[in-house]
């Protein structure tokens, strides 16, 4: 006899969902409040950050309940509050398999397997890049794909800088780099804006802005830095050096769906299909939610409602077919969610020299000078979404070591002078120090273990 499959004696979740963005947590809050207690797999960096893709913006305006508008990564902290007091579980994890040849379904993640009666996929869109020769030399070195991310950092004020796209993300990104650099220029491959009407003219009457028309980027050039951008007309084979000293693309998104590729239908695309209106996939117990099966709106609000309709099209699918495991919750209503926490620099009278994690350049100068132990420096800027992802899982990896490592977080938009000496081109930076020594330098979301190793050597 064969061995037994590890998998058959795994548990079966009622509801595995993937994704985390606006439709992944509204559908983990609808099935936690079922008592589902469903398993949300975040994702990490596969197809985006843990959050989605509005922690990769600064203001939402449109998101209904928030009158004055609100940051993407703290509307995203919200949503995730909310599925998290209610109890979805989460795995900070790319899901790397699904396989949906056999009931329960199987999703690898992290080298483990999780089994599901129901799967929700919301596994989104991931930006587009170009593909010029020499985009990976002077990608983080002038190339961005996230203008509201990156567009702050010090390398990038009062440059010319541009943005390639004719949408409204690109005109959205072009506007708001106005804020930091000297002009901007919005590369666009036709001859007219595919942005809402309302952008395109706010764009075209800003003086601010030029509009190249008709014009693709034929590759970037620099030499530590990007420098220009090599240009060509689509009406001449004449070239054209621009230069400026940061890129940002805004040219669309690509579905997330290479894992169930050829599982589940898809259209040319390879947006999900589901039923008309509906969240049902082409295979019975698995749901679509958000912009991986809408090539249309691709809006935060309805990318929530239809993970809405996928986490109560998921509890009738279980109920009807008697699959339904429900918790009992210890009381009726779970504690109150915590509130996002505000930052502000840690004051003289505030310093502790044993402080885990303090913020501002008085803290970084106090420990950089007098602490003996490791230190580490973390960059970030209010609206980087990434930062929001990075900090607590640093926060909760300098606690593991029990006060043998400390942490500073300086936000560049305040402490612009400190981070232009540190030589930073991007948020979130790490910085790894020990007796005032630059032992390792992380640019970018990366796991918790990368950064332990490194602290290990230098305790
Ligand atoms: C710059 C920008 C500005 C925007 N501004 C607005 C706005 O003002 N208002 C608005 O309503 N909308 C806005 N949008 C659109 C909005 O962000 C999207 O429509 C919305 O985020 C889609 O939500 P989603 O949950 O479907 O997917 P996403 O937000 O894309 O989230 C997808 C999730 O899936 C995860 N994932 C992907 N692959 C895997 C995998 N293999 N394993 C596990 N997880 C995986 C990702 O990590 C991510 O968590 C903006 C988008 C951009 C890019």
């Amino acid at each position: 006899m064969g061995a037994e499959d590890p998998r058959e004696s795994l548990p079966i979740e009622n509801v595995l969902i993937i994704g985390s963005g606006p439709a992944g947590y509204t559908a983990a809050i609808y099935a936690a409040r079922a008592n589902l207690q469903p398993l949300l797999i975040t994702g990490f960096s596969r197809g985006g950050i843990p959050g989605g893709q509005l922690m990769t913006t600064t203001h939402v305006e449109n998101f209904p309940g928030f009158p004055n508008g609100v940051l993407g990564p703290d509307l995203m902290d919200l949503f995730k509050a909310q599925a998290l007091r209610w109890g979805t579980h989460f795995l900070e994890a790319d899901a790397e398999s699904i396989d949906l040849s056999s009931h329960p379904f199987v999703v690898k993640a992290n080298g483990d397997f999780y089994k599901t009666n129901t799967l929700i996929i919301a596994t989104g869109a991931s930006a587009n890049r170009l593909g010029v020769p020499h985009e990976d030399v002077f990608w983080s070195k002038g190339i961005s794909a996230c203008a509201i991310c990156d567009g702050a950092t010090p390398q990038f004020r009062s440059e010319e800088l541009a943005v390639v796209g004719g949408g409204d993300s690109a005109c959205e990104e072009a506007v708001y780099l106005t804020k930091y650099g000297s002009h901007v220029h919005l590369l666009v491959r036709s001859d007219r804006l595919r942005a809402s009407a309302a952008m395109a003219d706010r764009v075209i009457a800003n003086h601010e802005i030029t509009v190249h028309w008709n014009t693709d980027v034929v590759d970037v050039e620099g030499s530590e830095w990007l420098s220009a951008i090599r240009l060509k007309s689509s009406n001449s084979s004449n070239e054209r050096l621009l230069p400026v000293k940061g890129l940002f693309y805004a040219i669309g998104h690509t579905p997330n769906t290479d894992l169930i590729k050829n599982q589940l239908e898809c259209d040319l695309n390879g947006y999900l299909l589901t039923r008309p209106g509906r969240p049902e996939t082409s295979l019975e117990g698995v749901f679509a939610a958000g912009d991986v099966a809408d090539s249309e709106w691709r809006q935060g609000i309805t990318a929530a409602s239809s993970g809405c309709k996928a986490a109560l099209a998921a509890e009738r699918w279980l109920s009807h077919k008697g699959l339904a495991k429900r918790v009992i919750r210890k009381s009726v209503e779970p504690e109150s969610a915590e509130s996002p926490e505000a930052s502000h620099a840690t004051s003289p009278p505030e310093f502790d020299p044993n402080g885990l994690w303090q913020l501002g350049s008085y803290a970084l100068r106090k420990l950089y000078h007098e602490s003996e132990k490791p230190l580490l420096v973390v960059y970030s800027s209010p609206s980087c979404g990434p930062c929001h992802v990075l900090k607590p899982q640093l926060k909760r990896l300098i606690s593991e070591f029990d006060g043998a490592v400390q942490g500073v977080e300086i936000n560049i938009e305040v402490d612009e002078a400190i981070a232009s000496q540190a030589g930073i081109t991007g948020t979130p930076t790490v910085q790894l120090f020990k007796l005032k020594a630059l032992k390792k330098q992380w640019q970018g979301v990366k796991q918790r273990s990368e950064f332990r190793e490194e602290i290990n050597h230098h305790i």
